[in-house]
């Protein structure tokens, strides 16, 4: 299969706990798959079905403005499913085949999906311009999940799914190297602040699990040191778990069934130290995964689950918090603006934290992806990640000279350094928003 991607291998396939489909099997399993989705993710249908074509979602798409490839026109890209879909399972289709724009299933098909479906970020800015609300987000949820199922996905997503199983997190850290990272996190902040400032693990009988990314233990510790002097000054009875150190959550972005055992990872560990609200760290995709499928796709949910700039915004008042001399502006992760109602939080937080915030053009709900959304972080996709990050660095650069970017999301902090770097901007600072909190607080030594 030639795909800008890197394909799982079967021994790749079967260590990520699926099954390879033979060759032979493929077209009967695809189509088998193929009507599961209809009647278990029965809006996609919807979608199929109500398109008029009108070329709304062309202009609004960063994968297609930036590729310029026609297939990345969101309503082309949701035709790669459409026509199969009217072939197999319309009336019309079946009679009339290419005249009602109807096709066969060929083995080229699955080489289009791997492409496509992979260039797709699942941001949902066609859907939010789309007259009939129609979201090629939810068709490349469907075609990924389905392409998995035959034990067809990338090498990358592949791995993750094995760490994911092997220790509740994307990166696999064990948890010797969790209790090492919050040790040195400690002696960090007890030589910044003179207080001893814990990150509790494993703590049983807590109030709060935070559920960080595991990025946040390596490369943005600044996040994690951000929520710790949170918690410790509002004198919170919190924990983390080292049963799931990981808000993001890869199922969502490739098979929804280990979506749904990372969801079940979260309510078991919850369960264990015994807390009554979850608190989600910066992780977009992770946040949606939590906030809409953790209850309605994996059972019910004896806690509440908050996203940590939720819970920074509503305590704001209470934190010792002074003005720094910075010029900062925001990137709205498209998993908070258009699927996750984490929109004015972080305005409320920076402006607390920093003198000067200045808005991008377009903003919020309307605001662009930053070309890595739904996890195609992927090495070999550099290229294409860049041409899906242009629009992001116009935005930014149209700004003029800023002191720092603030990137809630730990894929948008993987991806946008490339992108800042590639399109000139290789100096500016970037991180989270509870970096700003930690950096903003003031402690009485
Ligand atoms: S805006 Fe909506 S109806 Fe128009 S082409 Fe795009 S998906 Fe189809
Ligand atoms: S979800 Fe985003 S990347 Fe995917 S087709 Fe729509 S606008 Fe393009």
């Amino acid at each position: 299969m030639k795909v800008p991607l890197h394909v799982a291998k079967e021994q790749e396939v079967k260590a990520a706990g699926f099954k390879p489909t033979p060759e032979t099997e493929i077209k009967e399993k695809f189509l088998a798959k193929l009507d599961d989705v209809r009647s278990s993710m029965r809006s996609i249908m919807v979608m199929l079905e109500t398109c008029t074509k009108c070329g709304n979602c062309a202009q609004q798409c960063h994968s297609y403005l930036g590729t310029n490839d026609y297939n990345n026109f969101p309503a082309a890209r949701a035709e790669l499913m459409r026509r199969v879909y009217k072939r197999y399972f319309t009336t019309a289709g079946k009679l009339l085949g290419r005249f009602y724009g109807a096709e066969e299933f060929d083995s080229e098909l699955i080489s289009k999906w791997m492409t496509y479906f992979y260039q797709c970020n699942e941001c949902r800015r066609c859907a939010q311009f789309c007259p009939f609300g129609i979201d090629t987000a939810e068709v490349t949820i469907a075609a990924r999940h389905i392409m998995s199922e035959l034990g067809i996905m990338p090498k990358f997503m592949a791995g993750i799914a094995v760490n994911m199983e092997k220790s509740g997190n994307n990166m696999g850290i064990p948890k010797p190297a969790i209790v090492d990272c919050a040790e040195f996190m400690e002696d960090e902040m007890r030589d910044e602040t003179g207080l001893d400032i814990k990150i509790p693990i494993d703590k049983p009988n807590s109030d709060v699990l935070y559920v960080p990314s595991s990025a946040d233990f390596f490369t943005n510790v600044d996040t994690m040191i951000g929520a710790a002097k949170m918690f410790h000054h509002l004198g919170v009875n919190w924990t983390i778990s080292s049963k799931i150190l990981e808000a993001a959550n890869f199922g969502l972005l490739f098979n929804m069934n280990v979506m749904r055992e990372h969801n079940q990872r979260l309510k078991e560990a919850a369960r264990e130290v015994g807390a009554s609200l979850v608190v989600q760290g910066e992780c977009g995709h992770g946040w949606r995964a939590a906030r809409m499928y953790t209850e309605g796709a994996s059972g019910p949910v004896p806690f509440k689950i908050m996203h940590v700039l939720e819970y920074a915004a509503e305590n704001l008042s209470k934190l010792p918090l002074r003005k720094l001399p910075l010029r900062v502006t925001l990137h709205d992760p498209c998993n908070y603006a258009r699927a996750g109602g984490v929109i004015e939080q972080p305005r409320q937080i920076i402006r607390a934290c920093v003198e000067e915030f200045v808005e991008m053009t377009p903003n919020r709900e309307e605001n662009f992806c930053c070309g890595g959304g739904s996890g195609i972080l992927m090495d070999e996709m550099m290229e294409i990640r860049m041409q899906l990050g242009k629009k992001k660095a116009e935005q930014v650069k149209a700004l003029g000279s800023l002191d720092y970017f603030a990137v809630p999301c730990s894929i948008c902090k993987a991806q946008l350094p490339h992108v800042m770097k590639h399109y000139g901007m290789g100096s500016l600072s970037m991180g989270g928003v509870m970096d700003l909190v930690g950096k903003a607080m003031v402690f009485d030594k």
